[in-house]
């Protein structure tokens, strides 16, 4: 691969970086990849920082070495290393070192601090944490448009940003929105180009690279940027973003914190309840495609409004606009092996408050219980599913048989 003409402009108060990428899988082709800030950048700097965090992972997984035609910070270079050692160690079979290089390397390019830091902040429990534990520190909020939401998704955009904008002025911080084509050009599920991944490529792989590359596109006026944790350290696992190889991402002028490992998330959320601000404008959801902001019966949802009902704030919280259904719990499927430990933590939090309905709830989800409801309910969905199905394929077959007819029949007139 090769990145090149790397070049920024301003326009409508917006500042971009893009730069071309010409991929090896995709001979004949070249495509831009951008950054849009909604702050001015007049320090913005022409170095291949954020575009080498951006693609590296994906030429890893795709086998091509990996050219620069741009200045690349010498201490990021040197740390890539390390880098790609930990993602070929944990994906040994389909991710492999190659080899990176660039026109030249550069060292500091501020000459002095400016001590802003920023917080990914994308209104989730995650991101609320890191914010209120650091809120002295942190000044920037920074928000982003085409990762976790998807480009285009307007309707959970404008109310994200909307949340994001409030929670500034009420803290009396910045917010930066950033939109970028990163996740487009990068994800693997039906990859622009190279090799499709059988997975989740972004959460498993590359969702913390992408993070690092919007930070390194703000490193012009950040000294530091933290990267709200998705497990506690007793949990950590291969995944996207990792303490030990988000600070890898790094440059000369920029530090690069994972944080929040510390804590679970029920611990999380507890802090996150004691601001009405934060219950207010919660989004958690998983499941946004529809537009929903919470649509309520996703895992993610559920197993945050189980949690604040716990702590006695679910009728607080006004990001939820639909009740709390049990008996909806109790026939969810089993959580996946990153969600286990959390629903067991919710469940031992039930037994301790004393909250006898939430308890079976989990433990008939969870199969420590059985229930007929569970049974009837699941056994009833398959049979519907079914059906559906069968419906569907004579619906099929029914045109299908239509359309060939009319079709032999205007072959015989024309005949
Ligand atoms: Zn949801």
């Amino acid at each position: 691969m090769i990145i090149s003409d790397i070049r920024t402009r301003q326009f409508e108060g917006v500042t971009e970086l893009a730069a071309r990428i010409v991929s090896d899988t995709a001979p004949g082709q070249s495509f831009d990849a951008w950054f849009r800030f909604s702050i001015p950048l007049p320090e913005l700097q022409i170095v291949g920082d954020p575009f080498l965090a951006a693609f590296l992972l994906g030429c890893m997984y795709d086998g091509e070495d990996l050219h620069v035609n741009s200045p690349v910070s010498a201490k990021m270079l040197e740390a890539m290393d390390e880098q790609q050692s930990t993602f070929a160690s944990w994906y040994p079979d389909c991710m492999k070192k190659i080899a990176i290089t660039s026109t030249e390397t550069h060292g500091q390019l501020r000459s002095s601090r400016t001590s802003r830091t920023g917080c990914f902040f994308s209104g989730g429990v995650d991101s609320w944490y890191s914010f209120l534990k650091n809120q002295d520190e942190v000044t920037d909020l920074i928000i982003i448009n085409g990762f976790d939401i998807r480009a285009g998704n307007d309707t959970v955009w404008d109310r994200t940003r909307n949340a994001v904008e409030t929670a500034a002025v009420e803290y009396d911080k910045q917010m930066i929105a950033v939109n970028s084509n990163i996740y487009t050009l990068t994800e693997k599920a039906c990859p622009v180009w190279g090799r499709r991944f059988s997975g989740n490529f972004y959460a498993s792989v590359s969702h913390g690279s992408a993070l690092a590359s919007v930070a390194l596109g703000l490193q012009s006026v950040l000294d530091k940027v933290l990267i709200p944790s998705s497990f506690i350290t007793a949990e950590l696992r291969p995944w996207g973003s990792n303490p030990h190889i988000d600070i890898l991402w790094a440059s000369e002028d920029l530090t690069i914190i994972h944080d929040g490992c510390e804590s679970t998330r029920l611990e999380k959320t507890r802090r996150v309840a004691a601001s009405d601000l934060a219950l207010c404008t919660l989004r958690v959801c998983s499941n946004n495609g529809r537009g929903d902001y919470n649509c309520c019966t996703c895992e993610k949802c559920v197993r945050t409004m189980l949690t604040l009902r716990l702590f006695g704030t679910l009728h607080r919280s006004k990001s939820f606009d639909r009740p709390l259904n049990l008996r909806y719990v109790m026939c969810m499927n089993q959580p996946s092996s990153e969600s286990l430990s959390l629903h067991r933590d919710i469940l031992e939090a039930a037994r301790t408050s004393g909250d006898i309905e939430v308890m079976y709830a989990e433990q008939v989800m969870l199969g420590d219980k059985r229930s007929v409801y569970r049974v009837m309910r699941r056994a009833g969905r398959s049979v519907y599913r079914f059906c559906r199905r069968m419906i569907h394929k004579r619906i099929r077959i029914a045109v299908g048989g239509m359309a060939v007819r009319v079709w032999e029949a205007l072959n015989k007139r024309q005949d």
